[in-house]
């Protein structure tokens, strides 16, 4: 049966590659993300019937108002979210400016906490299927991300949370918690030095992440769950 779902953050990476796997499956996708172009560049490439992208910053609760109003009335009701949207501002906390401390809880935790409530509305007389994308940062910290880790480990406990708060509505929400992924955000990391420490060898790939994000979403009996998908990364810490 084919669903609508929304991908925020879906214009490259991680959402993307959800994006991309969902229209394979045969469901209608929205791409959201801040940048109309790319996100209308990403829905016109996916497969099957027609996609839309959608301009829309998740930590202005207004522009999530406004996105979900126009999914709704002119793609119908929303079936699956998937929050993908998130930024870095790596520093040490003692050299962080609280601006970018600001910039990365307000995209990372309070954005998926809006998407969250304005996809509900959708959901709440039919049911539905949300997965948070979190971190193995937010469970394990990492110095040099002290406002990340904190959105992440935020962005877990909300999901189990919001999980409990809806289950009743058949409403399920769960969390995937990536290692690390080659993708922009990781552009700057050498993988040579890195995989030392990854059991499996290396960076996943985005496509290794939405195979994760797809079966929490189709997996009916699955709430409150949260999936590492690291390469085993975290036996090494
Ligand atoms: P990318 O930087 O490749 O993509 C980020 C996406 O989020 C883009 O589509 C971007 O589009 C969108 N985005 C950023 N800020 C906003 C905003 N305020 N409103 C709407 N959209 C926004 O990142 P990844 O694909 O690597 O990361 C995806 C998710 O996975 C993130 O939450 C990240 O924290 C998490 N993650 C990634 C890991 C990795 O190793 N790559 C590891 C662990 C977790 P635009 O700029 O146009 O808005």
């Amino acid at each position: 049966m084919s669903r609508l779902g929304v991908v925020c953050g879906g214009s490259r990476g991680i959402g993307r590659a959800v994006a991309q796997l969902l229209a394979q499956k045969g469901h209608r996708v929205v791409v959201v993300s801040r940048n109309q172009e790319a996100a209308l560049g990403t829905a016109e490439s996916l497969p099957g019937v027609a996609h839309v992208g959608l301009s829309c910053d998740v930590s202005r609760e207004h522009d999530v108002q406004s996105v979900f109003e126009t999914i709704t009335s002119t793609c119908g009701p929303v079936d699956y979210l998937v929050n993908a949207a998130g930024i870095i501002r790596d520093a040490l906390l003692l050299r962080s400016k609280s601006e970018d401390i600001g910039s990365v809880l307000h995209t990372n935790l309070l954005g998926s906490m809006l998407t969250c409530k304005a996809a509900l509305r959708s959901m709440l007389s039919k049911g539905g299927a949300i997965v948070n994308i979190g971190s193995l940062v937010g469970m394990k910290g990492n110095a040099g991300q002290c406002a990340y880790s904190a959105s992440k480990a935020g962005l877990e406990g909300f999901s189990r949370s919001l999980a409990k708060e809806v289950a009743s509505r058949s409403i399920r929400v769960n969390l995937v918690a990536p290692g690390l992924i080659q993708t922009d955000m990781t552009a700057g990391l050498r993988e040579e030095d890195e995989r030392r420490r990854i059991p499996l060898g290396r960076f996943g790939q985005p496509e290794e992440v939405a195979q994760a994000v797809l079966f929490l979403l189709e997996t009916p009996y699955v709430t409150g769950q949260v999936l590492l998908v690291d390469g085993g990364l975290h036996l090494a810490l």
